[in-house]
Order: structure tokens, then sequence, then C-alpha cells
């Protein structure tokens, strides 16, 4: 289970400030009266930014592992927030999905591509939509739309900002914003990733 770890770094200063060792969960969140067997569970990498960490916790009784994952880093797709926040606001900004695409990673054929870029504009665009249904007297008026609602907070960087704000909804807000493993409404069929290192959940965005 994925746990906000509140954290206003950078993915880079993250992973220079070995920032993991810093976080720290105070009780089980599923038995917060304690007497569960509740223990630091040392940490797991992620491959991107490369040297990332999370730390992590263990429940015994509920079997069930808690990961701490920092306001600047993905759920369940590798890399930054502010990474995905580049793609999704560049294909806001272009005349179409392709002409977003044209010069973004190369190694993969358009086609490919295009699902990448898809992907990500659809789970953040259904985050957004979500977040202004369940927070309507905050995003009222407000397209939902990353540039719209970079103007309306006065933000540049508006995803590590909504995890602060949407905190409480963030277990079924869809990833890579939210830590919901369900895949944003009308996307691609799921195809299983094997995540490269650590029993993260599947990255389903991939
Ligand atoms: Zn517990």
């Amino acid at each position: 289970m994925q746990i906000r770890y509140e954290c206003d770094l950078t993915g880079e200063e993250y992973v220079t400030q070995k920032a993991w060792r810093n976080a720290s969960l105070k009780h089980c969140p599923l038995h917060p009266e304690g007497g569960c067997g509740f223990t630091r569970n040392g940490t797991y990498e992620r491959c991107f930014p490369p040297g990332t960490r999370i730390a992590r916790w263990y429940c015994r009784r509920g079997h069930c592992t808690f990961s701490l994952l920092p306001d600047c880093l993905s759920a369940r797709l590798p890399g930054t927030l502010a990474e995905v926040e580049a793609v999704v606001g560049r294909v806001e900004q272009a005349r179409s999905l392709e002409a977003a695409c044209s010069g973004l990673r190369i190694e993969i054929e358009l086609p490919g591509v295009l699902r990448w870029v898809r992907r990500r504009v659809q789970a953040i665009h259904a985050a957004l939509n979500t977040i202004k249904g369940l927070m309507p007297e905050r995003f009222a008026g407000c397209e939902p739309l990353l540039g719209a609602f970079a103007e309306h907070l006065g933000v540049d960087g508006v995803l590590p900002v909504l995890r602060s704000i949407a905190a409480p909804y963030l277990p079924s807000l869809p990833a890579p914003l939210g830590f919901s493993p369900r895949p944003s409404q009308g996307g691609e069929p799921n195809r299983s990733h094997q995540h490269p290192a650590g029993p993260d959940p599947p990255a389903l965005l991939v």
C-alpha cells in the first residue's frame, strides 16, 4: 500500500539528500492502536531517478507492506511527477497529440509514443476531473487541465501540490498522481509490466 510522504523536494534533491531516511510512520495505518507487529522494513529501489529508494514498513497482523512515496515521485510509474507534468503540459499546448509527440521518446515508434503519451494525459486529466468533483468549492469554474489548475493555484508544478491539496483522496485517485491502480477511463487495456526492482505494484501506465 502506498502512503504519502509529505516532502517538498524535487526528485533530484530527494536522491541527493537520501530523504527516504527521514520518512517516518508513527503507527500502523491499519491498527493505530498498535500491537500488530508494525515495524520498519528497510527500503526498496526505484530505477528513476537513479539512486531512488523508498522507505517501507510492514504490519505483521495485516500482512501488509506500506511504502512512503514522496510528493515528487509518480505512483506506479517510473520517474517524477514533474516529468509527467511536462509531457501532459506539452500536449495541452500542442495543436494535436501527434504534434506534441514529435521528438519525444525517439527510441520507440510513433504508435508506441502516442500510447505512452495518451496514457499519461488520460490519467492526469481523469485525476483533475475527479478532484474538481470532490472539491467543487475550490475548483469550480476551473477546467480539468494542468494549465488551468496551474493558473488557478498560482504554481508552476501542479501535481506535487495536488498531492497535498487532495491528500485525503489519494487512495481513490488514479496513478500516477493518486495511488489507485484503477486505470483512467477510455484507456488502453492493461498490460502487466514487470517492475524492475522491488515489490512495488505493477506499473499499469507504462
Ligand atoms: Zn498493523
